[in-house]
C-alpha cells in the first residue's frame, strides 16, 4: 500500500505548499461534469478525490455543470448526475453551479482580451484553422485576419453575439504564438458561432465559449484554488494559466486557481468511457444507463454496490500520475468486504429440485432458529420453516458423484443447514434424464444440525421449505466484454460476451425474504451477494441481481 500513500500525497503536497506559501487561504475544489451522459466509476474517483481534499483541508467543494456545449447535453443527465454525486456522499452544500450562468462574464472577459490586443476575430473556416495550425514538428502559419484592429474586433465580436454571422463563419481566437512548441498555444479558438438551444439559457446565445477558455474562467469566477483534472489536459495547462492571467484573475501560474493533473481510473476489461457506454445503451445491447452490467454509478447502485464500497475502492486505487488499469476483482473485493458483516445470510434455491423426506411426519412444520449472520451476532436470528418437502439446489445433488463430492448422492448422509441430517434413498428422473425428485430419510435426533452420537457428515447444504418458499427471478452477471479477447476489436467495435446476463426465472427463496425492497441486499448462503432490483422487482414477483459471488482468488496487493 505504500505506493498509494506516496502518490496520493502528490496533490496534497502541492496544496500544503500553496497554503504555507500563501497562494491560497481556503482550499476550494470542484467536480465539473459535462451533462452529456451518466457518471461512471472513473468520475466517482474524481468526485471523491475533490470532495475528500476539501474536507481534509477544511475547505469547500463545489459542484458545477460544465454545460458549454449544448449539442450533447440534456437535463436528464443533469438530474442523474446530481443523484449520483449525492449518493456517493459528496456534499456540495449550497454550491451547485452551472457554467452557463457565467456566459455573460465569459463574454466580458473575451471583450477584455480583445481590448488588450490578446484576441481577434477570424474568418478562417474550421478546416483552414486546422491546416494553418502546423504540426508537432512544423510551426503554424499566421492567421490572415490576425492584423484586425481592436475596434474592428470589438465590433465583429459584438456582431457574432448579435447573430449577424452564420454558424461557423467566424471565430474569436486568442493571440498567443503560432510558432509555440505547444500546439494548444497556437492562437486557440475561444468562441464559435453556433445556433443551438441550451438547456439552461435557451436561445439567448448564438456564440459559445470553447472548453479551454471557459473552464479556467469558471474556476476563477468561483475562486477554485486547485482545479484537479485528468492527464490529457497536461498540455493545456499553459493555456489555462494564460487565460486566468490575461483576464486578470491572477498574476502568475503559482497563484490560484491552479490546474493539477492525475491519471484516469481504468478497470481491466471494463467499458468505462462515457462514449462507449452511450453506444451500448443506444444500440440496445444493455437495457439503459443503469443496466447492472455497466460501471456507471447508476448501474453499480442498481446492482447493489454501496457508496462505502466505492469509497473504499477509490481509496485503495490511490492517486497517481501514470495511467494504468485496476483489476475489476478489486471492486468486487470491496463490496464483499462491505457486505459480509452487514447482510443477513439467507437460503435460496436458484436452480431448485424437490426433496421429499419420507419419514418426516405428514403435514408437520417446524420453525427452526437460524442465525442471520454467524459472524455478526448483532443481526440476530430468524425462524425458518422446515417441512417434509423442500427445495435444494440442483448442483447439490449428483447421481454419480466424482471423488471428493460430499453433497447429496444416493446412500450419502448430509446436513441440511441448521436443520437435520438426511440420507438420500432414491430419486426420480423424467424422460429427458433430469432429476425431478429426491427422496431422503432424516434423523430426528440430529435437530439443529448435529448428531447426538457424534457421527460426522462432510457436506452441508442449504434448503427452503417447498410449501413456504417464495418464487423469485434472479439475474446473474458476467463481464459485458469478452475477457479473453479484450475490450475492443481492431475496427473499434466491442468484443461482447454473449453470456453476460443469465436470467433464472424459477428460484425459490426463504419466506423471510418476502417484503424485500429495492436496494435491499442479502447473502444467499454458498452463492453470493444479491440485491433487489430497483427497476423490475415487484412485491409479488421479486427480482434479484447478483452483486458478486462469494469466492474470489483476489488478494489485495501487498497482503
Ligand atoms: P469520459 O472520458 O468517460 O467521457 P469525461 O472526462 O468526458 O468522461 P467529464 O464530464 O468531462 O467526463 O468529466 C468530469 C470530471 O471527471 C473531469 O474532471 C474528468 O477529468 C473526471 N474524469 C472523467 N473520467 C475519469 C476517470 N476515468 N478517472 C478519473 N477521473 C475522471
Ligand atoms: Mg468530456
Amino acid at each position: 500500500m505504500e505506493n498509494e500513500v506516496v502518490s496520493k500525497n502528490f496533490i496534497e503536497q502541492i496544496i500544503e505548499k500553496d497554503l504555507s506559501e500563501g497562494h491560497c487561504k481556503v482550499v476550494k475544489t470542484r467536480f465539473p461534469p459535462e451533462p452529456n451522459g451518466y457518471l461512471h466509476i472513473g468520475h466517482a474517483k474524481s468526485i471523491l478525490l475533490n470532495y475528500g481534499l476539501a474536507v481534509k483541508y477544511g475547505g469547500q467543494f463545489n459542484f458545477r455543470f460544465d454545460d458549454t456545449n449544448p449539442t450533447k447535453e440534456d437535463t436528464e443527465f443533469v438530474e442523474s448526475i446530481k443523484a449520483d454525486v449525492k449518493w456517493l456522499g459528496a456534499d456540495w452544500e449550497d454550491r451547485l453551479f452551472f457554467a452557463s450562468d457565467y456566459f455573460e462574464e465569459m463574454y466580458e472577459a473575451a471583450v477584455e482580451l480583445i481590448r488588450k490586443g490578446k484576441a481577434y476575430v477570424s474568418d478562417l473556416s474550421a478546416e483552414e484553422i486546422r491546416s494553418y495550425r502546423g504540426t508537432l514538428t512544423e510551426p503554424g502559419k499566421e492567421d490572415p485576419y490576425a492584423g484586425r484592429s481592436v475596434e474592428e474586433n470589438l465590433a465583429l465580436f459584438e456582431g457574432m453575439r448579435n447573430g449577424e454571422f452564420a454558424d461557423g463563419s467566424k471565430v474569436l481566437r486568442a493571440r498567443i504564438d503560432m510558432s509555440s512548441s505547444n500546439i494548444n498555444m497556437r492562437d486557440p479558438i475561444l468562441y464559435r458561432v453556433a445556433r443551438m438551444t441550451h438547456h439552461n439559457t435557451g436561445d439567448q446565445w448564438c456564440i459559445y465559449p470553447m472548453y479551454d477558455f471557459a473552464h479556467p474562467l469558471e474556476d476563477a469566477i468561483e475562486g477554485i484554488t486547485h482545479s484537479i483534472c485528468t492527464l490529457e489536459f497536461e498540455d493545456h495547462r499553459p493555456l489555462y494559466d494564460w487565460v486566468v492571467i490575461e483576464t486578470g484573475y491572477k498574476n502568475s501560474p503559482e497563484e490560484s486557481p491552479k490546474q493539477i493533473e492525475f491519471a484516469k481510473l481504468y478497470l481491466t476489461n471494463v467499458v468505462t468511457g462515457k462514449r462507449y457506454i452511450k453506444r451500448l445503451v443506444e444500440e440496445g445491447i444493455v437495457d439503459g444507463w443503469d443496466d447492472p452490467r455497466l460501471v456507471s454509478i447508476a448501474a453499480l447502485k442498481r446492482r447493489g454496490f454501496t457508496p462505502e464500497s466505492i469509497r473504499n475502492f477509490v481509496e485503495l486505487c490511490g492517486v497517481s500520475k501514470s495511467n494504468s488499469s485496476v483489476d475489476y476483482a478489486m471492486l468486487e473485493y470491496c463490496i464483499r468486504e462491505d457486505l459480509k458483516m452487514k447482510c443477513p445470510r439467507m437460503m435460496a434455491a436458484l436452480d431448485p429440485v424437490k426433496v421429499v423426506i419420507d419419514n418426516y411426519p405428514q403435514g408437520q412444520v417446524e420453525y427452526l432458529e437460524v442465525p442471520n449472520n454467524l459472524e455478526n451476532p448483532e443481526l440476530g436470528s430468524r425462524k425458518a420453516p422446515f417441512s417434509g418437502e423442500l427445495y435444494i439446489d440442483r448442483e447439490d445433488f449428483m447421481e454419480e458423484p466424482p471423488r471428493k463430492y460430499f453433497r447429496m448422492f444416493p446412500g450419502n448422509e448430509v446436513r441440511l443447514m441448521n436443520a437435520y441430517f438426511v440420507t438420500c434413498e432414491s430419486f426420480h428422473k423424467d424422460e429427458a434424464g433430469n432429476v425431478t425428485e429426491i427422496h431422503c430419510t432424516y434423523d430426528p435426533a440430529s435437530k439443529g444440525g448435529n448428531s447426538p452420537d457424534g457421527r460426522k457428515v462432510k457436506g452441508t447444504i442449504h434448503w427452503v421449505s417447498a410449501a413456504h418458499a417464495i418464487p423469485a427471478e434472479v439475474r446473474l452477471y458476467e463481464n459485458i466484454v469478452d475477457e479473453e479477447r479484450g475490450v475492443y476489436n481492431e475496427d473499434g467495435s466491442l468484443n461482447l460476451n454473449p453470456n453476460s446476463r443469465t436470467i433464472l426465472k424459477n428460484c425459490y427463496l426463504e419466506p423471510d425474504l418476502a417484503g424485500a425492497e429495492a436496494y435491499d441486499s442479502f447473502q444467499f448462503v454458498r452463492q453470493g451477494f444479491f440485491c433487489v432490483d430497483a427497476k423490475d422487482s415487484r412485491p409479488e414477483s421479486l427480482v434479484f441481481n447478483r452483486i458478486v459471488s462469494l469466492k474470489s482468488s483476489y488478494k489485495l496487493p501487498g497482503k
